[in-house]
């Protein structure tokens, strides 16, 4: 077993589940049952020489690779740069912030939900949007649509 394929597959499982998406869920089974075969093939065919120096992502520096780390983006980076890593703006940068989701929700509704959903595509601003749609909705919108029908009514 190759833990890091399981995890692949456990990330793609929550984000079918989220999305509510079967076909993506099979997808994931298929890429892992092929991800296990490529790694097996590669035990079998004994270690791979990797590249000795590695260009730092961040400073471009080249390291060796045995001295690099990963950013959240998946990309290497030397250590010195990992120690300035600010790993919760780039997570922000990656996930959206739930805030940014609300206001997005509050104040356009559905066309908030919308750019979340189909152009952003962010998980975070995904969490904060219904939230944001719904605060709106009782704020703004329904008691806007009495407003205006109680209006239209009295003409
Ligand atoms: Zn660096």
């Amino acid at each position: 077993m190759h833990a890091h394929v399981e995890r692949a597959r456990a990330a793609a499982y929550e984000e079918a589940s989220r999305e509510n998406n079967g076909d993506k869920a099979r997808d994931a089974d298929n890429v892992a049952a092929r991800d296990h075969a490529t790694f097996a093939a590669i035990e079998a065919a004994g270690p791979a020489r990797a590249p000795a120096t590695t260009v730092c992502f961040r400073c471009g520096t080249a390291v060796p690779t045995a001295r690099m780390t990963y950013g959240l983006n998946g990309q290497l980076m030397c250590v010195a740069c990992s120690a300035t890593y600010d790993d919760r703006a780039e997570r922000r940068k990656i996930e959206g912030s739930t805030a940014a989701g609300f206001l997005l929700g509050f104040f356009l509704s559905v066309f908030g939900l919308m750019i979340v959903k189909f152009v952003r595509k962010k998980p975070a601003e995904q969490d904060g949007v219904w939230i944001g749609l719904i605060a709106g909705s009782i704020v703004i919108y329904i008691p806007l649509f009495f407003f205006l029908t109680a209006k239209l009514a009295l003409k």
